[in-house]
């Protein structure tokens, strides 16, 4: 009986190869897949009441005998079927439209049970109550079970309907769920008193009540948490598993350094790099995260560490998610360390190949210690300088894909991954199980919160005079548009060109504002971004490239435009690159949020400059998926759980994961439910 859970979906009465094609779409091949569909919904269709006692506009379930039938065409293109049903109480017109079959499977002179929502009749032909396309099921059936229960709705795709599919996982439930193993240990199942597998599957489909759905429930969404947890435990433990490479900061070198910085190291930047250099001296591959607010200065962590691995005469990367960001902080590395005889070297996609050629070579022969890019840098031979320090920029900016592909590629360097959207920790211990994490929680000193305002449309001419009386006593200011050139499907965005001329026209004559995006060439970019640091540019209108790394004190003033399509995350590093000096800073959001939800989002951001705050604001009102751009967040796929709402049993279930692995079972565990059941891979 053991591998009938594997058998494919058509093994089960009822499902031939149509049916089986229909229920691939919702990933559904094998039996066991049935139980891991969870409902997404639940109708209470216990309730049976007299026909008479049905009310206008509410749902009702009611018992009624077939009395009459009649299909007719309208004058439009319905055809509706009406049955008359009644009981004792009174009568009720049950309607279907384009349904004629459904006299055929109803019989006169027996009893159903409806269930629906109920409309008042039309009063002049026929004065019965109506009961809109209810569901119908036979009154006497050994088991119910599209009426007279709690009955599930599930997602489903095209094709297919809730009863159909619902008798689909009634069978497999029925005949198989008692085929489930148990995999939670038992210490677990005993301790949180939960019930057996096959119980709360069958629970978690067809519930008979409250508590042991609801035990069920619990118990599903911590299994989930559980698996997931060991799985990042276990693939943690075999990265620390593997020798490393010891970096060891050279206390003479690192003075230096310090000594040409006009600042100190805050309290923080002190602690994480404690952290860090702790870390990187063992004799096991690192995998840190450091997260740190806007302007909360990672850069000089990250140079710290890579002057160890210098210090330790291995290479290093630097890497970045865009050619803005490298090349700023290609030159903010080489100036750092402008008293140290450490080379620096730069490699982005957009130069030519001889020249990154060139430099991947400088890195092999050790002409280069530490090279800065994009993610181009990975597509040469690195691999070979065997580096023993890689640094990884916000790293929330590169995709999935390529942050896996980052991670995993440091084989056994030493890896620092910097972020600056702060992930609220209950997200960070789900995604970033496998990373220690250091956090920088304070921001240097002198540092003035920057004053949020959210305006609609109608003030833009205000906002932009003052803007323009500002810069007129030697600010800079940034001007954010979601798009280059004005788009014609979305024509309510404004775009840096329409930005400009409006600046230009009304505001700001002259040659004072530059536009800045990501398809300007490098050299453009550079040259920009110095006469914006000089002065002769006031006013830099741009896409949000300028979201990560454009570090320009002087800039004291932001406006962001249509703000409203920004994620929030996004929107507070954009403003984190204003604020960066002593004079009051402000940042307008310029927005007509459509949805309650965005109006919500923009006053979060207004009343909290703490990206912390904001971070689990963001989350609660989107949820993670959107908080991390749905393309992108690389959450995994939970069928159950929710990062949100179930943080507790998040937390329960890391708890238990790690005294497993502490007590050295982790791996035995994950092999024997490997070995015994497949629902591992099937539940994450
Ligand atoms: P982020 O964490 O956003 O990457 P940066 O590293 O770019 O922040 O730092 C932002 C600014 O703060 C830089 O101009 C940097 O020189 C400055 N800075 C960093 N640390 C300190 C400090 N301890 N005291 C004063 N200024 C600092
Ligand atoms: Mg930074």
């Amino acid at each position: 009986m053991k591998g009938s859970l594997s058998q494919p979906v058509t093994s089960l009465k009822g499902i031939g190869s149509a049916r089986a094609a229909e229920l691939k779409n919702l990933r559904i091949t094998r039996i066991r897949d049935f139980f891991y569909h969870f409902p997404r919904d639940y109708q209470d269709r216990r309730k049976v009441i007299p026909i008479a006692e049905a009310v206008p506009g509410k749902t009702a379930t009611v018992r009624g005998r077939v009395k009459d039938a009649r299909t007719f065409r309208t004058r439009g293109k319905y055809m509706i079927t009406r049955i008359t049903f009644t009981d004792r109480s009174g009568e009720i017109n049950g309607i279907w439209f384009n349904q004629p079959y459904i006299t055929n499977s109803l019989k006169s002179g027996k009893d159903y049970c409806l269930s629906g929502k109920v409309e008042e009749g039309n009063r002049e032909k026929h004065s019965r109550r109506e009961i809109i396309n209810p569901v119908q099921e036979e009154w006497e059936v050994d088991r119910p079970l599209h009426t007279r229960r709690i009955v599930p709705i599930y997602p489903l795709t095209e094709g297919l309907s809730q009863r159909r599919f619902r008798e689909f996982i009634f069978r497999a439930v029925n005949n198989h769920a008692e085929e489930l193993q148990d995999w939670l240990p038992d210490k677990i199942i005993e301790k949180y008193d939960f019930p057996e597998l096959s119980r709360a599957i069958r629970e978690i489909h067809f519930s008979r009540d409250r508590e042991g759905y609801f035990k069920a429930r619990q118990m599903l969404i911590f299994s989930e948490f559980f698996l997931l947890q060991l799985k990042l435990q276990q693939s943690k433990k075999r990265i620390f598993g593997s020798p490393g490479i010891s970096l060891t900061a050279d206390p003479e070198l690192t003075v230096k350094f310090l000594e040409t910085l006009n600042f100190e190291l805050t309290g923080a930047q002190k602690k994480v790099w404690h952290e860090i250099a702790r870390d990187m001296e063992k004799n096991r591959p690192m995998r840190r995260l450091l997260q740190g607010d806007v302007g909360s200065g990672k850069t000089i962590i990250a140079a710290l560490a890579l002057l160890a691995a210098f210090a330790s005469k291995r290479p290093a990367l630097y890497m970045a998610p865009t050619e803005i960001l490298a090349e700023q902080q290609y030159l903010t590395l080489k100036n750092l360390y402008r008293e140290i005889p450490c080379q620096v070297g730069l490699l982005t996609g957009s130069q030519p190949e001889e020249k990154k050629t060139d430099r991947m070579e400088a890195l092999l022969d050790g002409k280069i210690d530490i090279l800065v890019g994009t993610h181009a840098l990975y597509s040469g031979d690195y691999r070979l300088a065997r580096p023993g320090l890689i640094v990884i920029d916000e790293q929330h900016k590169f995709g999935v894909r390529q942050r896996q592909k980052l991670i995993a590629a440091g084989n056994n360097s030493d890896l620092l991954v910097m972020t600056a959207t702060p992930i609220p920790r209950s997200l960070a211990l789900t995604l970033y199980g496998e990373l220690d994490i250091s956090t920088i929680e304070e921001l240097p000193p002198g540092r003035r919160p920057v004053r949020t305002y959210v305006r609609g449309t109608e003030s833009r001419d205000k906002v932009y005079d003052y803007l323009a009386r500002r810069i007129a006593e030697d600010e800079r200011a940034f001007v954010v548009c979601p798009v280059i050139e004005p788009s014609r499907e979305i024509p309510e965005l404004t775009s840096c060109q329409e930005m400009q001329s409006y600046l230009t026209d009304n505001f700001i004559p002259g040659k004072k504002t530059a536009v800045l995006h990501g398809q300007k060439n490098p050299e453009e970019r550079e040259a920009i971004l110095a006469k914006f640091r000089s002065g002769e540019i006031r006013v830099l209108i741009a896409t949000t490239v300028i979201e990560v790394g454009v570090d320009i004190p002087e800039a004291t003033m932001m406006v962001i435009e249509n703000a409203d399509r920004f994620g929030l995350a996004q929107l507070h590093q954009l403003r984190g690159r204003v604020g960066r000096s002593a004079s009051p800073s402000l940042c307008v959001l310029i927005a007509e949020p459509a949805t309650e939800e965005g109006r919500r989002r923009l006053e979060a951001l207004k009343s909290s400059g703490d990206g912390f705050v904001i971070a689990e604001r963001d989350l609660e009102i989107r949820g993670p998926g959107e908080f991390f751009g749905t393309e992108q967040h690389g959450l995994p796929e939970l069928k159950i759980a929710d990062l949100r709402r179930d943080k507790r049993l998040l937390r329960l279930a890391r708890q238990e994961a790690r005294e497993i692995m502490a007590a050295g079972q982790g791996l035995d565990f994950l092999q024997r439910i490997n070995i015994d059941l497949e629902e591992l891979e099937l539940i994450i």
